[in-house]
């Protein structure tokens, strides 16, 4: 949810003029009166909001028919999936709207704070271990019981970034023995400092780029790494996968054969079902079982915990407003030497003005 109760109110501060849709926090237990409490007054007229929004906080992209409504020169800020959504980018450019992608946020130091990315990735990360846990048959921490002593679970997380550190730690809380692997070798301190291990691969050059993403591995780096993880998925309980490759199809680390060789009963996670799966034979949104091994590509994880989700997201967007924010003006100012604002804006004033994005659809 783009605003709560908490940043309208930070948001009437600031001298804006809120309007929020009726009915949009009651799936996340906010009710219209706690929004009008905190100064912001409540509309059903979807039509007038779009059509009279100076700025339009939202957390998904916009459908075609709401672009056509907006106001030329409006400011749309929200996940925008803009490496796929050619012709919602052409939609926006025509329109002359300023289009904010709440994905391509630059990751400096001084962003984080409006980084929905990582807020989300760790969220879903915890999620991970939830459901991999619901779904096994086992106990994680070990347990020494007068009735015997059961061993503590093994998980496997394949990625080590904000959302696996994040099942690492929270798998290492529920008492489980964890492993983890990212092809960016700097993390290693990092999973070893949450009490995992780091599974070594010798897979040549890899690396990450300026932003810290992972760089593509090689079709022969990714057999190899398969090869070297085999024996460690055989003998886990939980697998966990949340690798990404930025702008690209995740990469698929975990084959049938590698499914086979586990023990029925055990779990494999798929983080990365819904935009194409690091695990062969995950269905997105469903959970399936192949040989006895329960497969859950469930997507969207951030929404099983929707209040702590709406708390960051909502955060995150504020501070985005807070930081570009002309307190005489009382407006939202578009900055084109901002050190942020370029980089995660994707259309404006009747172009495409993302250098990456640009680039992409050339
Ligand atoms: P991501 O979601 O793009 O990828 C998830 C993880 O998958 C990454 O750690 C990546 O290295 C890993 N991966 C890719 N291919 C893999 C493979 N074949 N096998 C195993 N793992 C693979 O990345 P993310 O989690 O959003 O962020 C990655 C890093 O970016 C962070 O750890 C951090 O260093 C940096 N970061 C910086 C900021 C900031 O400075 N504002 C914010 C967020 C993240």
């Amino acid at each position: 949810m783009p605003v709560t109760p908490e940043t309208a109110k930070k948001l009437v501060r600031l001298g804006a003029e809120v309007v929020i849709e009726t009915g949009l926090g009651e799936g996340t237990g906010y009710s219209d009166s706690e929004y009008q409490e905190a100064g912001a007054s409540i509309s059903a007229d979807r039509e007038a909001l779009f059509t009279q929004a100076d700025v339009l906080l939202r957390l998904r992209k916009p459908s075609l028919e709401e672009v056509a409504l907006m106001r030329e020169g409006c400011i749309h800020v929200s996940y925008l999936d803009p490496f796929n959504e050619r012709e919602l980018i052409e939609a926006l450019r025509a329109k002359g709207v300023t289009s904010i992608s709440m994905e391509m946020i630059p990751r400096t130091t001084r962003s984080q704070k409006m980084d929905a990315l990582s807020s989300q990735a760790n969220l879903a990360g915890y999620m991970t271990v939830m459901l991999g846990a619901m779904h096994l048959p086992r106990i994680l921490p070990m347990m020494m019981t007068p009735a015997g002593t059961l061993k503590p679970a093994k998980v496997f997380v394949i990625g080590a970034g904000v959302a696996g550190l994040q099942a690492i730690a929270t798998a290492k809380r529920l008492g489980a023995r964890v492993t983890a692997f990212d092809t960016r070798a700097v993390v290693a301190e990092q999973v070893q400092s949450l009490g995992a291990t780091f599974l070594e691969i010798d897979l040549g050059e890899t690396g990450q780029t300026k932003d810290g993403y992972a760089k593509a591995l090689t079709d022969e780096q990714i057999a190899m790494q398969r090869e070297a993880q085999k024996a460690v998925i055989a003998e886990s309980d939980i697998v966990i996968t949340t690798a990404q490759v930025f702008g690209r199809k995740p990469p698929v680390l975990v084959t049938q054969d590698m499914l086979e060789g586990m023990t029925p009963g055990s779990v494999v996670v798929d983080m990365a079902a819904e935009t194409g799966g690091n695990v062969e034979g995950s269905v997105p949104n469903e959970v399936v079982t192949v040989n006895g091994v329960t497969i859950v590509g469930l997507g969207n994880l951030p929404n099983y915990v929707c209040k702590d989700a709406s708390q960051m997201y909502a955060s995150n967007l504020f501070n985005l407003v807070e930081d570009s924010w002309d307190k005489e003006g009382n407006s939202f100012v578009i900055d084109f030497e901002h050190d942020i604002l370029p980089g995660c804006i994707i259309t404006h004033g009747g172009e495409v003005t993302n250098a990456t994005i640009k680039q992409f659809y050339e």
